[in-house]
């Protein structure tokens, strides 16, 4: 069996990923006692169109050929942050300067403008398919940062075999690929590299196994299970998810600090107190729900590995701990289920070819 559901970016308000890659997939490793790894390595892609960042991105491209960052007191916001050299800014550094600009105050439309008026003519027609329709012609879009990737997700080996036999994983769901932060382009490489090697070892498994499992006792419980969740009053599951998004992205999104992330704690748990007496009349609730609560799991798992990494690392950013420790930091923080508790631990990064010290 090969788990390839993506990563998680949905568990954010803002985000670039479809609806759906809410890391079901991460869950049902979770719950199987399969380890999982660097949850609070999460990327954010600077500018991308739309309120939320749900629509086409816009960087390099434009940024580089004139396009001008502006907040709503009209400052080139790379000029006012010493950011206007190709070689100083990265998707991350922006990333972060944008999110206090709005934090600050400092927003147009929950976004800032990209001015394209600066941009030229013959640049802006090989651009224009990039962009949101009309934009071309008023020079100007809102844009904002948006959660883009997952770089946490289950434990594999180099033979994508998760910690529990027969069960392999490939792509976003997978942690370990892209250390705390992934390259451009990169994770298309991966999903073809590791789906290949994930799809040949789990069909040999599969036949030297005889793999023709059938859980007729599980599936009557869980069903029984499903059918006791189903209740005519409380509250809307749909509704808490965009609490609990909105929640991610504000508290355990771009920058991170310990009171925020202690607080987004508590207040996932109040969400998943409330989550438990929720409306379900009709499947699409229930699915709503189990969403939910595995949306709710998630965001445990990276507010808590994002508290205990007590440095600045790849997407990892920490106002209150700026700078990457290597003396303290290089680790992998480790998350498994043991005896029904959510157990996280420190592990030593196993540096077999190169070290950054
Ligand atoms: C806008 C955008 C642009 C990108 N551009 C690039 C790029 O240029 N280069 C690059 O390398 N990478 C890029 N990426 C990243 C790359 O696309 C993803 O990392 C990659 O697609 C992940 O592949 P995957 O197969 O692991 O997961 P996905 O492509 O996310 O597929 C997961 C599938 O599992 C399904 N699924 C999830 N949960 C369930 C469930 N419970 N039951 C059944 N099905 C489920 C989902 O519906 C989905 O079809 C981009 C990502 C985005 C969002």
């Amino acid at each position: 069996m090969i788990l390839a559901t993506g990563g998680y970016s949905q568990i954010y308000y803002n985000t670039s990923n479809t609806p759906g890659i809410n890391g079901d997939g991460l869950v049902l490793a979770y719950e199987l006692g399969v380890p999982l790894k660097d949850m609070e390595f999460v990327q954010y892609y600077p500018t991308a169109a739309g309120k939320r960042g749900n629509n086409l991105l816009l960087y390099e491209g434009f940024l580089f050929n004139g396009a001008v960052l502006k907040n709503a007191d009209n400052e080139n916001i790379l000029v006012k942050h010493g950011l206007n050299d190709p070689q100083v800014i990265t998707r991350d550094l922006l990333a972060q300067t944008i999110f206090k600009e709005i934090r600050d105050g400092l927003t147009i439309e929950n976004g800032l403008l990209m001015d394209l008026s600066a941009v030229s003519e013959e640049r802006l027609v090989q651009l224009k398919s990039m962009l949101p329709q009309g934009v071309a012609e008023k020079n100007k879009c809102i844009v904002s940062p948006t959660t883009h990737h997952s770089m946490g997700g289950v434990v594999i080996d180099s033979n994508t075999q998760t910690a529990l036999g027969g069960l392999y994983a490939a792509g976003e769901v997978c942690a370990g690929m892209h250390g705390a932060n992934r390259l451009a382009g990169n994770a298309l490489a991966e999903v073809f590299a590791m789906g290949g090697i994930a799809g040949r070892n789990a069909a040999i498994n599969a036949e030297e196994n005889n793999m023709n499992i059938v859980l007729e006792d599980q599936i009557e419980k869980e069903k029984e299970r499903l059918k006791s969740l189903f209740s005519q009053s409380g509250e809307d599951s749909k509704i808490l998810v965009k609490s609990l998004k909105k929640m991610m992205w504000l508290r355990a999104g771009i920058v991170r600090n310990s009171e925020d992330l202690e607080k987004a704690l508590a207040q996932i748990e109040d969400f998943r107190s409330k989550s438990g007496k929720c409306k379900i009349e009709i499947p699409r609730d229930l699915m709503s729900n189990i969403g939910l609560q595995n949306m709710l799991l998630l965001s445990e798992m990276v507010c808590r590995s994002a508290l205990l990494r007590k440095e600045s690392r790849g997407s990892h950013c920490r106002s209150d701990y700026p700078l990457e420790d290597n003396t303290k930091w290089l680790k992998n923080i480790v998350i498994q289920k043991k005896n029904d508790e959510m157990m996280v631990n420190i592990h030593p990064v196993k540096l077999a070819y190169v070290s950054p010290t």
